[in-house]
């Protein structure tokens, strides 16, 4: 078999490689509708993108900071600036320990040493010629449909975005407000596909929680992500005993030790790489929450291609993916993972696979 049949597709347009070195870049990702949660409403988010240059491979890395966790792009970007001596001279081919003593230097900052680790995992890739999914031994057929988010908005904008939305067959609705019931219902006027719902810590007793929930499982909802604020541990844990569908941890998950606890009041857990700080972290939240017998969805933010494929990589390993950042934005600078039917597909180029937009 040549080469180029075995990767599966004509030579793509390559990405070129930089000079030896880091760089640092904030690139303003535009949104193609203003975004709203419970949290914020916003028509762009800043991200930090990380270019690592060693041997003539540039790995890229991306992280895009939490505000919730008090990060912002240039608290990400002072973050890796204060490595930038330690990985210029670092053996990157042990990088499960040169990552190991990344997240030593640095206090917090997740999207920033996010940035750093996927750099760092797509220069392996490359340098070892593989794509990051066969790194961790894992099948590409075996990657999930990813839901489609759509964000709060009034009831004639929600039935124009899932009209958008036509292509994806899982949907990912945004509530946590008065406008819940209003939302849902514009959604049902327009499609009877399967909802996820994310609350994103908006109802803020356990008996709202419970009365929201019961209204959408009569309306097809399969689960429900952070009902309550992430401290209401115990309110969660009564919720879980009383509703049919699954408790998913989004906001009271963060690193691995937060997850056995969380086991005792969740279903399930959304890992993201932003908010733990990159693949390798990711893939150890995987397989603890595996170990507790918790369901797993990979998640993502606003960001580009950079971030939302490195996570795509991991994804033949969970349950759900809501891996659709860079699907929400209008200017993306590559071409990673890509979507058919709802599906996640993965590149086959060695590291994370990316290309040029
Ligand atoms: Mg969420």
């Amino acid at each position: 078999m040549k080469r180029r049949n075995f990767l599966g597709a004509a030579p793509a347009a390559m990405l070129a490689a930089g000079k030896d070195g880091i760089e640092t870049e904030i690139v303003r990702v535009k949104l193609r509708h203003t975004w709203t949660t419970v949290m914020s409403s916003s028509d762009y988010r800043d991200t930090l993108h990380v270019r690592l240059t060693r041997d003539g491979i540039t790995g890229r890395g991306e992280g895009a900071p939490i505000v919730r966790y008090h990060e912002s792009a240039e608290s990400a970007r002072k973050a890796v600036e204060s490595v930038r001596g330690f990985l210029g001279t670092a053996d990157l081919r042990a990088f499960s320990k040169v990552l190991g003593e990344v997240f030593r230097r640095i206090d917090g900052e997740w999207a920033g040493k996010a940035a750093i680790d996927i750099a760092v995992m797509d220069w392996v890739g490359q340098k070892l010629g593989v794509p990051l999914y066969r790194y961790f031994g894992l099948d590409a057929r075996d990657a999930p449909v990813t839901t489609f988010s759509i964000g709060i908005d009034t009831p004639e904008i929600t039935r124009q975005k899932t009209r958008e939305a036509a292509a994806y067959p899982v949907l990912k609705v945004k509530v946590g407000l008065e406008t819940d019931e209003a939302t849902i219902e514009a959604v049902r006027s327009v499609t009877k596909k399967p909802l996820r719902v994310d609350a994103n810590e908006g109802w803020k007793s356990k008996e709202e929680a419970l009365r929201k929930i019961k209204w959408l499982e009569a309306h097809g909802v399969e689960m429900i992500e952070q009902p309550m604020p992430a401290e209401m541990f115990e309110e969660t844990r009564w919720l879980r005993g009383k509703v049919n569908i699954p408790v998913f941890a989004d906001e009271a998950c963060k690193h691995p030790s937060d997850i056995p606890k969380l086991a005792q009041a969740y279903d399930g857990v959304n890992i993201k790489l932003d908010k733990c700080g990159g693949v390798l972290e990711a893939y150890r939240m995987i397989q603890i929450a595996r170990s507790l017998g918790m369901k797993v969805m990979l998640g993502c933010m606003i960001s580009s291609s950079v971030t939302v494929t490195a996570a795509a990589h991991l994804s033949p390993l969970v349950d759900m993916a809501d891996l659709d950042g860079n699907l929400l934005i209008a200017n993306d600078p590559y071409r990673g993972v890509t979507v058919r039917e709802g599906k996640l597909i993965l590149p086959d180029g060695p590291g994370l696979g990316l290309r040029p937009a």
